[in-house]
């Protein structure tokens, strides 16, 4: 019989008190960490096996995000932007290559961090979305599904081409950039090194998709019956 998929999302056990965070706490009745014993014994397997340096670099980055940790959990203070994060992370692995794809929109702020992870002594390839100028009639995409539909051609996003690119360019971790939902998939399924995200795309919201959900029970409460 199937095992009950996890909802730690709704999990009703208060933080404080649940069996994922304290030795003894409560948990409900479909909680993987204790029905899934088979897949938690891969997953330690795997992260104190192949992953171990990237998963303990991660863990130490995690907590160096933190100033005050001596004083306790109600002192900690979030001290570090991401961008400074993956700096910092590549450096902890060290990588000497990284590479940057990115969204056409977000074309100005992907040259200063290019510039910027060059400052800190990367070497960094970055290819945009539209590399390879490959037509949207590729994909059967009509006219009338341009983005422009006054446009007879119009250059389809190609991120398996931004990953390609970055494997060719032999880099050892990606920093996606504002790519479009379901193009980061693709670029995803393709890397070989490992990504990261630095920001994801949000053509309304400046970039930050949780300002919605933020506001999911005023402004953007429609959301709610779509
Ligand atoms: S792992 Fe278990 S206790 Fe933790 S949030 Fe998920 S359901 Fe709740």
């Amino acid at each position: 019989m199937p095992l009950p998929h996890p909802t730690c999302a709704l999990c009703p056990i208060d933080w404080s008190e649940r069996y994922c965070r304290k030795p003894g706490g409560k948990a409900p009745k479909n909680c993987p960490s204790v029905l899934q014993k088979e897949a938690l014994e891969r997953a330690r397997e795997a992260t104190c096996g192949e992953h171990l340096a990237f998963a303990c670099e991660a863990s130490r980055q995690e907590a160096a995000g933190y100033a005050n940790r001596e004083q306790g959990y109600a002192a900690v203070q979030p001290c570090k932007p991401r961008i400074q994060e993956i700096i910092e992370f590549a450096r902890r692995m060290g990588y000497r290559r990284l590479g940057l794809a990115f969204c056409v929109g977000v074309r100005f702020e992907a040259g200063r961090v290019h510039e910027l992870f060059e400052s800190a002594g990367f070497e960094v390839a970055s290819v945009v979305c539209k590399a390879g100028r490959a037509p949207k009639a590729d994909l059967g995409i009509t006219q009338a599904e341009h983005v422009d539909a006054t446009q007879e051609v119009e250059t389809m996003c190609n991120p398996v081409f931004q990953a390609e690119a970055c494997n060719e360019a032999g880099v050892e971790l990606n920093v996606l950039m504002g790519l479009c939902v379901g193009h980061d998939s693709l670029f995803i399924m393709h890397a070989k090194a490992p990504v990261t995200v630095l920001a994801v795309k949000d053509r309304v919201l400046g970039h930050n998709p949780m300002a919605a959900v933020y506001q999911l029970d005023t402004y953007y409460r429609y959301l709610k019956n779509i």
